[in-house]
């Protein structure tokens, strides 16, 4: 049975017991959201909600795999059952299993590491996405933001001159491009609703996933990487954006990006 609509908007941020994840669920607590922390370890979301908490936010803990089926509809059946609403979708989990000291080149990507990486960066967020639409399309203003990458886009791939040319994590990058697609056939398909969906582009954020420590040590440092605060800007942004706003949109730093 569903619970009766909660008054404040309810927002849900996968992957936010760290980085980006959890800067993006306390920028979306601070605008009087009620924040579900959706962290694949349950003790490491409940002590990312705890901290919220701790703040003055209003964030709540809930065990989500993005990989796993069975548990992206339990996710779906806590925020249902417990708040009857939900506002905003922020697909942020992520993983980069070939972002790693030896640079592996497309020609040489092996199946399971593709596998591994759209598991969790296209299949995941499409399965949620589909698990979590009734409820978003309930809401006077129902935003999915796809935390994506510009190391993802193709025209960027296609530039001999692009700054990120050197940059190859063929799986990685062929996941968000996937994402950015879905992204814009789910927006085609909302067209018309209140629901609204965007990727994201946070920028080089200076978190485990964007400088792990082996090139942290090849940097000495964080090679100008930025701070999470302004990695969580664009999709809060997007999470947030008014009735009049974009759909099937790649942002970032709040403007429009190629994909
Ligand atoms: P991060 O520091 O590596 O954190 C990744 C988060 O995703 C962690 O909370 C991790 O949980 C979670 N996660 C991974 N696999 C999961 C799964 N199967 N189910 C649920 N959660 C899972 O990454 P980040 O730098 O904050 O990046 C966040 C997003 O931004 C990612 O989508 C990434 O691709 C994107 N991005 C980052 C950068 C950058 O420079 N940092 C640049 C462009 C795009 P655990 O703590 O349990 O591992």
């Amino acid at each position: 049975m569903s619970a009766p609509r909660t008054p404040r908007p309810v927002a849900l941020v996968t992957g936010s017991n760290r980085g980006i994840g959890l800067e993006i669920a306390r920028q979306l607590g601070r605008l009087e959201m009620t924040v579900v922390v959706a962290a694949r370890d349950a003790a490491r979301g409940e002590a990312a909600a705890a901290a919220l908490r701790g703040e003055g936010l209003d964030a709540v803990a809930t065990r989500l795999d993005v990989t796993d089926g069975a548990s992206i509809e339990a996710a779906a059946r806590f925020v249902r059952e417990r708040f009857g609403r939900l506002d905003v979708l922020v697909n942020n989990a992520g993983a980069a299993f070939d972002w790693t000291a030896e640079t592996t080149q497309p020609s040489a990507v092996d199946a399971d590491t593709l596998r591994r990486t759209f598991e969790t960066n296209v299949f995941g967020p499409l399965a949620l996405a589909q698990a979590l639409l009734p409820l978003l399309r309930e809401s006077p203003r129902g935003r999915i933001v796809n935390v994506s990458s510009k190391i993802g886009s193709i025209d960027e791939i296609g530039r001999p001159d692009s700054p990120l040319a050197s940059m190859v994590a063929p799986a990685y990058q062929a996941s968000k491009a996937a994402l950015n697609a879905f992204t814009a056939l789910l927006a085609k398909e909302l067209r018309g609703t209140r629901v609204k969906v965007n990727s994201a582009c946070p920028g080089w954020v200076d978190t485990d996933g964007g400088v792990p420590p082996w090139l942290r040590a090849a940097l000495g440092g964080n090679g100008g990487a930025v701070p999470v605060e302004q990695g969580a800007d664009t999709p809060v942004w997007l999470a947030t954006l008014p009735d009049d706003g974009p759909s099937g949109g790649f942002f970032q730093g709040r403007k429009p990006v190629a994909w």
